[in-house]
């Protein structure tokens, strides 16, 4: 269960800048941090995002920051993020850059980036409800982590729905990265090589993540 059941839209506020985790809502101008684009709550507008009274970022509140921004991109809570943390300290590699790729390989992360659903929010529920196959075998497990290989396809049985029938239209229109290959005619995918750093959001700040748990 990695699940934010909060209003997403507070959590681009609260970072100062947009997540994109409401699908096409994010590039319309019904988008919240559009319109309001200071920190939630009764003293938003007064306050300032590090929280301190001089309006000062500490050290520590850039590190948190940057913690809780990729966390909240990727939808994973705090348990979970500290257990990829501990994973990627272990890989052989840079520790910011094998987080980031973890993050990356998830199944709902996987599923968005092809182009499958218009957020990882719809993605990952889409994958709970059973519409997706790793490798051939039905899954909805959204945490799931997918390797060099694997491939995700949507399940024959859903191809009938509306949405499916319609996605591959659809998905057209949002491009996938070099690291996956899509066939949009059996709406499927799967992973050729795990991300470069290139290939990631830049506005992720994997450095400060380490520093924040290297304290
Ligand atoms: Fe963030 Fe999207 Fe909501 Fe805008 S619409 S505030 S980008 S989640």
């Amino acid at each position: 269960m990695a699940k934010n059941t909060g209003p997403a839209c507070k959590l681009c506020r609260r970072e100062g800048e947009k997540l994109f985790l409401k699908g096409e809502r994010c590039f319309s101008p019904k988008c919240a941090f559009e319109r309001r684009s200071y920190v939630p709550g009764q003293h938003g507008r007064s306050r300032s995002r590090g929280g301190s009274a001089t309006g000062r970022e500490s050290d520590y509140a850039k590190q948190l920051r940057a913690k809780q921004r990729t966390r909240r991109v990727y939808g994973v809570y705090e348990r979970q993020f500290r257990r990829y943390y501990g994973k990627a300290l272990k890989a052989r590699g840079i520790t910011g850059l094998m987080l980031l790729q973890i993050l990356e390989s998830r199944l709902d992360n996987v599923v968005y980036r092809l182009g499958f659903a218009a957020s990882r929010a719809q993605a990952r529920l889409l994958v709970t409800h059973g519409h997706f196959t790793v490798n051939g075998r039905r899954t909805d497990v959204p945490s799931m982590t997918l390797g060099v290989g694997d491939v995700v396809a949507v399940r024959e049985g859903s191809l009938k729905t509306t949405y499916f029938k319609d996605l591959a239209s659809v998905a057209e229109a949002r491009t996938a990265p070099a690291w996956l290959e899509r066939d949009l005619k059996k709406l499927s995918g799967s992973v050729l090589r795990m991300p470069e750093r290139a290939e990631i959001d830049g506005n992720l700040n994997e450095q400060l993540i380490v520093e924040y748990y290297s304290r």
